[in-house]
């Protein structure tokens, strides 16, 4: 049997073809032959393990195809209509306008990153930012890191390398994405005690733990799932009495970073840095693109000493923040100092829309397009791994379509793509995770239903 393999053109064929001699003007010749050449390999060794009908025309279109997908600008921007507010996998919290702002003059040729401008001196990339974090928590010191997971890590390599760390079985969990706390203690040289059971610690359970080898008491907020019914866990208060006593350390890992109470938006309360530094715990630890609504890093606040010990250790190199993080944190922290955090920050001002004002927006999309869209009650939740369980009810559109997973495939690949939820064969948006400055694109992409 003779395999279809006369029908695969040449390199240079391929090259002198219309559509690949429009990528050649903006990509480079050599990479654009490489991977020709690649897929010519690939179409050889198929053909060969199973004969398949395919012409010069469909490879030629298949490779420009698949090199424009490969090589095309990214990220691109996508209208959030799932209500889920922080989404790990679209990037977490949106910046707000001065954020973006000071990450693009952190960009924008040389700054003051780490020169004291009065003395001429070197001075440190962390000190702006830290002065913003103490003054906003009663921390004495801070220092900024990639992100909560590396943050924990240097946190325990630098405290606690060679001792036990008391945890409560409870909370010895996995973060997310592989990041489990007993692998983490492992990696910094720590070793895991674990105190309790499943549901039920006592501050008793903690006390008799302690030995000559203990190096701290860790707790870690359950972000990303609740224990309810007949549970227990010590306060951080109760904690810290212990720590003191023994002269030890208390860790405190509360996820989210969120400096408001979420509780006057009728979401369960989320731990509060400032409150955990109140409550007495010596290091703690959060996100900063989580309810914090900032960028990707992580933030380690506390007690000078430790900080500095923190600081010293020579991972702490190797986790440095870069400058347009830094930059677009130290922004999204003034919004707090400022008091305007819920006007200016996205999250919060999805988090504070009301009901009344997202279901005014839903109104005005069903004016527009009456026979295309529904408006209906949706309930929007905070995601990535914070407030579990904890909803917002909110107001979003549903479109009239007989095939919803056809419309969000679609919707998804537009121009602005759109993100939705199906729910029972309809497709939804939920306009709390939509910026209203976007109602616009949203409208655009419906008119062309
Ligand atoms: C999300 C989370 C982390 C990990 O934070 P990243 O910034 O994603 O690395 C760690 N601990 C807790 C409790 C969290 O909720």
């Amino acid at each position: 049997m003779t395999k279809n393999f006369r029908n695969i053109p040449s390199v240079n064929s391929v090259l002198e073809s219309e559509k690949i001699q429009s990528l050649l003007k903006m990509y480079s010749t050599e990479l654009v032959t490489e991977l020709i050449r690649k897929h010519l390999n690939q179409i050889r060794k198929d053909i060969s393990e199973k004969d398949s009908k395919i012409n010069a025309d469909e490879i030629i279109e298949f490779i420009s195809k698949t090199i424009n997908e490969r090589w095309d600008e990214w990220p691109k921007n996508i209208l959030n209509g799932t209500g889920v507010i922080l989404h790990t996998n679209i990037g977490r919290a949106p910046l707000s306008y001065n954020a973006i702002q000071a990450g693009i003059r952190a960009a924008n040729g040389y700054t003051n990153l780490e020169i004291d401008l009065s003395t001429g001196k070197r001075g440190s990339r962390q000190s702006k930012v830290q002065n913003l974090l103490c003054d906003l928590t009663g921390a004495e010191s801070a220092i900024i890191v990639n992100n909560n997971a590396t943050a924990v890590t240097l946190g325990l390599a630098a405290i606690s390398k060679g001792k036990e760390i008391i945890i409560s079985r409870s909370e010895s969990v996995e973060i997310g994405g592989g990041f489990r706390i007993p692998d983490v203690l492992e990696q910094s040289g720590a070793s895991l005690k674990e105190v309790g059971t499943t549901n039920k610690t006592y501050a008793q359970d903690f006390k008799n733990a302690i030995s000559p080898n203990t190096g701290a008491i860790m707790s870690i907020h359950a972000s990303n799932f609740k224990i309810i019914g007949f549970t227990s866990t010590p306060s951080t208060k109760e904690l810290s009495k212990i720590t003191q006593n023994h002269n030890i350390p208390l860790l405190h890992d509360v996820g989210s970073g969120c400096l408001l109470d979420s509780s006057q938006f009728g979401l369960t309360k989320e731990p509060m840095p400032q409150e955990s530094i109140a409550d007495g715990s010596d290091i703690c630890f959060f996100s900063a693109d989580k309810l914090l609504g900032g960028p990707q890093a992580g933030i380690i606040l506390g007690k000078k000493q430790y900080i500095d010990k923190i600081s010293q250790h020579p991972l702490a190199r190797a986790y440095r923040i870069d400058k347009i993080n830094l930059a677009t944190l130290h922004a999204t922290l003034l919004h707090y100092i400022k008091n305007e955090a819920l006007e200016k920050i996205p999250i919060w001002q999805m988090i504070a829309s009301t009901e009344e004002n997202l279901k005014e927006r839903a109104e005005k999309f069903k004016i527009q397009f009456p026979s295309l869209i529904e408006i209906i009650p949706t309930i929007s939740t905070i995601g990535g791994g914070s407030l579990p369980g904890s909803q917002l009810d909110s107001f979003g559109i549903k479109i009239n379509s007989n095939n919803a997973s056809k419309l969000a495939d679609k919707l998804r690949n537009n121009k602005d793509s759109i993100l939705g939820r199906i729910e029972k064969d309809t497709f939804i948006i939920d306009l709390r995770t939509i910026p209203y400055d976007q109602d616009d694109l949203l409208a655009n992409a419906l008119k062309e239903l």
